[in-house]
């Protein structure tokens, strides 16, 4: 006897089994996307100063090296992430709504 299951039951299965944080945890699906936005329009960090090879992020909060080491690329940058971590705080810390597009994201440093 074999027992077949569609795709569908077998994903419904596998997420019922993850934890829950893992599931919905609405801080990274929101840097997630906002990620994936930036990436729609900026080959490179936006945050990535050419000339300097220097990262704005890292010489506003007064990093010791403000050097970007990646290139400019943003992509699972932690600096970045950190960013948009103490972004999405203080914006849900201020009741403001989350902006679903990087162009909306205000400047919070
Ligand atoms: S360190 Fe990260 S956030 Fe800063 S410029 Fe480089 S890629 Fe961008």
């Amino acid at each position: 006897m074999s027992a077949k299951i569609s795709e569908d039951e077998l994903n419904s299965v596998l997420t019922a089994t993850l934890p829950k944080q893992e599931k919905k945890d609405p801080k990274k699906r929101w840097i997630e996307r906002m990620i994936r936005s930036a990436k729609l329009y900026h080959k490179i960090c936006p945050y990535y100063d050419k000339k300097t090879t220097n990262c704005f992020i890292k010489q506003l909060h007064m990093y010791k090296r403000s050097r970007c080491d990646r290139d400019g690329r943003f992509e699972g940058c932690p600096v970045l992430v950190e960013f948009l971590e103490r972004t999405y705080d203080k914006l849900k810390s201020e009741g403001t709504p989350l902006p679903m597009d990087f162009r909306d994201l205000p400047m919070v440093f």
